[in-house]
């Protein structure tokens, strides 16, 4: 089936900002550089002496803000910044964030990480009533209600746009003298509250925050809108929290190891026991375990450990390379899996070898890593594992997945999907599997993996994903 146009660029990113410090730039540079793996398209810098100052451009942020002078175009105490993912169409810069705007009230810089669910109807609405936007971006949308709200204060502004908009958001605004950190009602992105000499510090992971040495104070809560200024923090809750759906892909895959998210929940130990969890279900008899690097190395441990198969590196992976799923184009990404892995026939020849990957996507990347390690590694036997369940549905709340129809466990059972990576055997972890290491797994989103969407999406919404939803 031909891949249809993706009209919605993909919002899978990385926000940090700093409140109260004298070198809030250089802080947010540093934040956005431990936040690189969130995305890698284009990254921007807002600060504010008074007025806003904007910095952004595209590439990583070491690329955009490697000359100093830029960083010392960013004055004042008060900075957020933005990392973005890759895109598939469009003018690209315009759409790098954060993004800014005058209002009634003043300067505004906005910079959101997730995924809008009803932000092409609200597009639409507003362009009728005159609109006109300059990306075409979700984000811009939430600047456009603010603006347009006929309320008089800037908390009752934000109340009334965000009542509005619908999906998942964890948003940083800038103004004049403050900054404001939101998470949807359902906290389905991850964002943290951390201190440092004083000042306040919002990221999307804890990473971060150890990188600059801040000290984590707690997340912002699901539905909480968290004002910070001279006063001090103010912390409103206008929306009904009625469940958490924060998303599960970010422990298998998205977030770093080390960062600790929902809950001051570190990753990497998660991953251990997805991956104990998926040795006491589909424990095979093998010589070593091997990871996919750098996302399967924990849950091999864990699969190591419960297994007592021993764990080796049988697969090298070069650094210097982008994740090869981020990449737009498809040629470049079946390029990219040799670009990106070797595997140590030293090693492996011979050998009967269990590979652990977090996921399978499409299934490109497991069928040539298979291929790698008993042509080239010249293996016995190669027995993938994977430390999720299977991925049967798009995600709509910004993890870039692709259509339906391009997800391989959607359209296929697990023995052709076997069949198809040529592996020997084939098991990913089962849900219920997945929800046992989760300490409270109600709080969760397993959408990717159910097909369950808590929030609710307009499905005459022009995203190719949800159109291919309305077909299926
Ligand atoms: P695929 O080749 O399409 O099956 O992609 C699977 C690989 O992509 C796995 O090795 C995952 O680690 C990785 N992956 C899974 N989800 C994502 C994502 N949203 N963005 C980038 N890479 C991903």
């Amino acid at each position: 089936m031909k891949e249809p146009e993706i009209y919605s660029p993909r919002e899978e990113c990385g926000i940090f900002g700093v409140y109260g410090h004298p070198e809030a730039a250089n802080l947010v540079f540093l934040g956005l550089y431990a936040l690189q793996h969130r995305g890698q398209e284009g990254a921007g810098i807002c600060s504010s002496q008074g007025d806003l100052y904007l910095e952004k451009g595209m590439g990583l942020v070491s690329e955009i803000f490697n000359d100093p002078k830029v960083l010392k175009s960013l004055p004042g105490t008060i900075a957020i910044g933005h990392n973005r993912y890759s895109t598939a169409g469009g003018s690209f810069l315009k759409n790098v964030q954060p993004i800014m705007a005058n209002f009634s009230l003043g300067s505004i810089a906005l910079a959101h990480n997730g995924n809008l669910t009803n932000a092409d109807a609200l597009r639409r609405l507003l362009e009728r009533e005159g609109a006109i936007f300059q990306t075409n971006s979700d984000s811009e949308v939430i600047l456009h209600l603010i603006a347009n709200s006929r309320e008089n204060t800037c908390i009752n502004k934000l109340v009334d746009a965000l009542s509005i908009i619908k999906g998942a958001y964890s948003l940083l605004i800038l103004r004049n003298k403050e900054m404001i950190a939101i998470r949807d009602p359902f906290g389905v992105r991850p964002l943290s509250l951390g201190t440092l000499n004083g000042a306040y510090v919002v990221s999307s992971e804890t990473c971060a925050f150890d990188l600059i040495g801040a000290t984590y104070i707690r997340d912002i809560e699901p539905g909480e809108i968290l004002i910070i200024n001279e006063n001090g923090l103010d912390s409103y809750r206008p929306f009904e929290v009625n469940k958490k759906a924060q998303c599960v892909f970010e422990f298998i895959y998205f977030s770093r190891p080390d960062s600790n998210i929902f809950g001051d929940l570190n990753v990497s130990l998660l991953r251990k026991r997805f991956g104990r969890q998926l040795a006491i279900e589909s424990y095979v008899d093998a010589d070593m375990v091997i990871p996919v690097p750098d996302s399967g190395v924990s849950s091999t441990l864990g699969f190591s450990d419960q297994s007592c198969i021993p764990f080796e590196f049988g697969l090298i992976r070069n650094h210097y390379v982008g994740r090869t799923f981020i990449e737009p184009k498809n040629n470049i990404r079946h390029f990219g899996v040799k670009v990106k892995l070797n595997p140590i026939s030293k090693i492996l020849k011979g050998k009967r070898v269990v590979v652990v990957d977090d996921s399978i996507v499409r299934g490109t990347t497991s069928k040539k890593i298979v291929k790698m390690i008993r042509e080239i590694g010249n293996a016995k036997e190669v027995h993938m594992r994977i430390s999720s369940p299977s991925t049967i549905s798009p995600c709509f709340y910004g993890i870039d997945t692709p259509t339906r129809n391009e997800l391989i466990a959607s359209t296929h059972r697990e023995d052709e999907i076997r069949k198809y990576i040529t592996a020997d055997s084939l098991a990913y972890l089962s849900l219920e599997g997945l929800r046992s290491t989760l300490p409270n797994p109600d709080d969760f989103c397993y959408a990717c993996f159910d097909g369950v969407y808590p929030i609710e999406f307009q499905k005459a919404a022009c995203s190719s994903k949800m159109l291919e939803l309305t077909v299926v």
